[in-house]
């Protein structure tokens, strides 16, 4: 498009010249003063590239339209070549001195003024040039050298003024980026830039782009302080539209040594933006010493903490909690300290955030976890009760998608029953990401991991959270406790809380317990554990350790404790024929194992179908036993669920290779009879460890544990799952079902038919209950079951019925004629003997069944 030329000129006849000459090459706009000029210039502004200015003229003269135009920063760009009626310096000297560009005598001609205004034009094409480089082209503000420049420009010569450099950072920029495109990030961008600009104060700022979504400015130091004192919780840019949920965060750095580099003060105002990240009401920082102490210290931090965790610097602190039914104490939480070598003792507070930020929290929950599992299993060694740590899992923990394999694996690793680790989830994880926690608590709690929820009440929190998940314990936040107790109890709602959480089922702590008084309330709306300084604060391991060998069993938990199997040593089954021999390995032997000698394969035989075999944890069998004994006995041995994996040591006489046997490939060790008795010693110690934490490991799992016809726990099971009954399972339903017509079936259509009546129930029982219920095959057509934390009797009743109710209406064909009572007996926080419960609860059945069939009992004093 050809260029346009403004002529301003009074004469007619001179304007006539002018515009003869410049149509041939440009389009020509005309003007008869300064007044209407200048109206010209704002309709067409964009699309004048020079303006021809005389310089006497009535209205407004060329001088005064020049001034006006020069205070325009955009009409200010357009060259301006002034003519005047004679060539005289003095002329030439005042037009420039006005801001012209350039100028020509008249009379005009015609070659001269084409050729100066062809210059000029070019001459302004190259410095927009020059500008496109000045401006950050998306947004239109200064590119961040040229912002650099500016404002070094402005520092040198403005010397009366202080001012502060601001460096704005949209929060999550890249997601909303990722979420919504580039274009919309593109108008978020723009948006924010012009915002950025709308705020600042037009005549002394200097706006830029840092990079990215980061905006800088320079302005005066007063204007920030207002501006700060207008920035609440969010600004005036986040409320613009479309922009409802963006944050920005503000950095502010103050100049007051000009001599820093304008780069450093940049860098400076961002790191005060950035250490705001993520934090709610915190709209902006101001960089100070104490902050870049912070960054140093957090730098410092960041360059250590992998040496920290392979040196071991990082220790754990247990603090107690305690339940003030039984006085006792009822688990500890674990905290982590690094032990700096050079710092000394740093409090987490002080570096888990980071961690959280950076991503190294995993890594060290990770370790204390382990840590905190083989201490677990330490104490468990050493025979202390044991009660249950709990952990902190941090929120970036969950959002890690092997999480749970990662805990699954630890407590396998340390043979530590889950149920013993409990996990501290933080309330603020759920705000971040509803649907994964709740995925990843069920997986947990399905593993037998107690959830607790921690920091209940510190800002998230939220009812529904509670009623869309299972959890375990509520745990309430030390800032929401002390609030709540200092206000008036009418208006508390600690009691409404704990009443909420009760009705869920879940146990509460409540933690950050520093004064009596607290501990009374607490326990008036019926906290169930406390844990503060007013009754431990956190301490090493070896403090804890001390505590927990002087603490008794709980009361309570002790008479729900069944007993110890009276026999705890460990039995070695020998076959030997040679009766000398087997003499002698028996006196070697007495004292430390419970030995069962058989000298011959009929014995072994009878051992094994009994349940003596049942505390065994290695069989010495002789190769040499007659009529291909030995085999005969390691086949019945390999046939019995339970001692599948029995250890057995091939014994044979001197001088023959084992590998000539090809029994004795089957076995698990060798031993040669003529060999001295002690290594034979050393090999069954070794056998006794690895036995010993085969069944830790497989505790519950172990067939041993199990009936072999309904899966479910047997006797000896249902012992070990009541040893590790907590208090926080309280109150108890006991159930005793028994099947009335089971009987009548057997009798009639025989064994088989029974068999799948008997796992027909077992099913429904696991149907009808949760995975950390106690399900167990008690007698041959009993069974008997423990629901935990069933809150009366009513609930309790109302199960037992339906349990009954759904056995009837089963659609199995089998159970045309059999139907099922129960009793039932809630074991609340009173102190009852497990013996007593079930006798209870049989009392009750004995009642039910008196009332012909169907029915469920409770069990009443009579
Ligand atoms: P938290 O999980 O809420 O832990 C409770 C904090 O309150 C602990 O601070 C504890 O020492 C403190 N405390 C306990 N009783 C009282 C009391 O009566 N009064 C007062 N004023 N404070 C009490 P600590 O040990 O400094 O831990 C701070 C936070 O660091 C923890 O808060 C937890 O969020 C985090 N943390 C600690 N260890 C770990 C860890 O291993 N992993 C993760 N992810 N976070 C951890
Ligand atoms: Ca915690
Ligand atoms: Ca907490």
């Amino acid at each position: 498009m050809q260029k346009q030329i403004l002529v301003v000129e009074d004469n007619a006849l001179n304007r006539e010249i002018l515009c003869e000459i410049l149509s041939g090459s440009y389009r020509v706009l005309e003007a008869e003063n300064g007044q209407e000029a200048l109206e010209l210039l704002r309709q067409h502004k964009d699309n004048i590239d020079l303006i021809l200015l005389d310089v006497m003229m009535p209205v407004m003269d060329g001088y005064t339209f020049l001034n006006r135009i020069r205070d325009d920063a955009e009409l200010s760009l357009i060259p301006v070549i002034v003519t005047t009626q004679s060539d005289s310096e003095e002329n030439e000297v005042a037009a420039l001195a006005h801001g012209a560009t350039d100028f020509v005598p008249k009379p005009y001609r015609p070659q001269v003024i084409l050729h100066r205004v062809a210059s000029l034009i070019k001459l302004r094409e190259t410095a927009a040039m020059v500008n496109q480089f000045q401006y950050d082209r998306l947004t239109g503000v200064y590119s961040k050298e040229y912002f650099y420049h500016k404002v070094r420009e402005r520092l040198d010569t403005d010397t009366g003024r202080e001012f502060t450099i601001i460096c704005s950072d949209i929060e999550n920029f890249k997601l909303y980026n990722d979420t919504y495109g580039r274009e919309a990030g593109d108008r978020l961008l723009q948006k924010a830039a012009a915002s950025l600009q709308r705020m600042a104060d037009k005549d002394s700022a200097i706006c830029g782009r840092y990079g990215a979504d980061c905006f800088l400015c320079l302005q005066e130091q007063e204007r920030t302080r207002l501006y700060r004192e207008s920035l609440p919780g969010e600004t005036s840019f986040e409320r613009a539209e479309g922009m409802e949920h963006i944050s920005v965060k503000w950095g502010i750095y103050e100049i007051t040594d000009r001599s820093v580099p304008v780069e450093q003060m940049c860098d400076r105002a961002l790191l005060a933006a950035k250490s705001v990240k993520g934090q709610y009401n915190r709209p902006f920082a101001v960089y100070d010493d104490a902050l870049r102490s912070k960054l140093l210290r957090e730098k410092a931090i960041t360059d250590t903490m992998e040496t920290a965790l392979a040196e071991e610097q990082f220790a754990l602190y247990f603090q107690p909690k305690y339940s003030l039914n039984d006085d006792c104490m009822a688990g500890a939480e674990a905290l982590v300290r690094w032990i700096h070598p050079e710092w000394g003792f740093m409090s987490p507070g002080e570096f888990i955030p980071l961690f959280e930020k950076n991503g190294f929290i995993t890594r060290l929950d990770k370790y204390v976890w382990e840590r905190v599992c083989a201490q677990l299993r330490d104490w468990q060694e050493k025979g202390y009760p044991l009660l249950p740590v709990s952990v902190n899992v941090s929120s970036v923990d969950i959002f890690q998608s092997h999480m749970v394999d990662v805990l699954r694996g630890i407590v396998q690793k340390y043979g530590v029953d889950p149920g013993y680790l409990h996990l501290e989830i933080t309330e603020s994880a759920y705000a971040e990401k509803p649907g994964q926690i709740i995925r990843t608590v069920k997986e947990l709690r399905s593993l037998g991991f107690v959830v607790e929820m921690d920091d209940f009440g510190s800002g998230y929190s939220s009812l529904n959270m509670l009623s869309q998940m299972s959890l375990d314990v509520l745990k309430l936040d030390m800032k929401f406790v002390q609030n709540e107790i200092e206000k008036p109890a009418t208006q508390s709602i600690l009691d409404d809380v704990v009443s909420m959480a009760h009705r869920l089922h879940l146990s509460v702590v409540a933690e950050g317990v520093e004064t009596q008084e607290q501990v009374h309330r607490l326990r008036a709306v019926g906290c169930d554990y406390f844990q503060g300084y007013y009754f431990a604060k956190p301490m090493p391991a070896a403090e804890f350790e001390e505590l927990l060998r002087n603490q008794a069993f709980p009361p309570a938990l002790s008479s729900l404790t069944a007993p110890q199997r009276e026999d705890e040593t460990p039995g070695l089954l020998i076959v030997e024929e040679d009766a000398e021999y087997l003499a002698e390995l028996c006196q070697a032997f007495e004292g430390q194992y419970r030995v069962l000698e058989a000298s011959d394969e009929e014995k072994a035989l009878a051992y094994i179908r009994s349940d003596e075999t049942d505390c065994v944890f290695a069989v010495i069998l002789s190769m040499t036993l007659p009529e291909n004994g030995a085999a005969e006995v390691l086949k019945e041995l390999r046939k019995k669920p339970g001692c599948w994996e029995l250890p057995v040591i091939a014994a044979f006489p001197g001088g023959e290779s084992p590998n000539t046997l090809p029994l004795s490939m089957e076995a698990d060790d060798y031993y040669c009879k003529a060999h001295p008795i002690a290594a034979l010693q050393r090999r069954l110690r070794r056998l006794v460890e690895a036995s010993a934490s085969r069944q830790r490991e497989s505790a519950l799992q172990n067939q041993e544990n199990r009936d072999q016809r309904t899966g479910l726990l047997n006797r000896r099971g249902l012992q070990s799952a009541m040893t590790a009954l907590r208090k926080e399972d309280l109150p108890l339903a006991v159930y005793l079902f028994g099947l009335d017509t089971q009987q009548t079936v057997k009798d009639t259509d025989g064994h088989q038919t029974g068999d799948r009546v008997l796992c027909a129930f077992a099913d429904l029982l696991r149907q009808s209950t949760r995975s950390g219920d106690i399900l167990c095959r008690y007698g041959e057509e009993e069974f008997l079951v423990i629901l935990k934390r069933v809150r009366g009797a009513d609930t309790a009743v109302k199960k037992g019925e339906d349990v009954c109710e759904a056995f009837h209406n089963c659609a199995v064909d089998e159970l045309r004629d059999v139907s099922c009572s129960v009793g039932v007996t809630l074991c609340g926080m009173d102190e009852l003997p497990f013996a007593a419960l079930i006798e209870r609860a049989d009392q009750a059945l004995h009642w039910a069944k008196q009332e012909k069939g169907g029915n469920c009992r409770v069990w009443r004093e009579p």
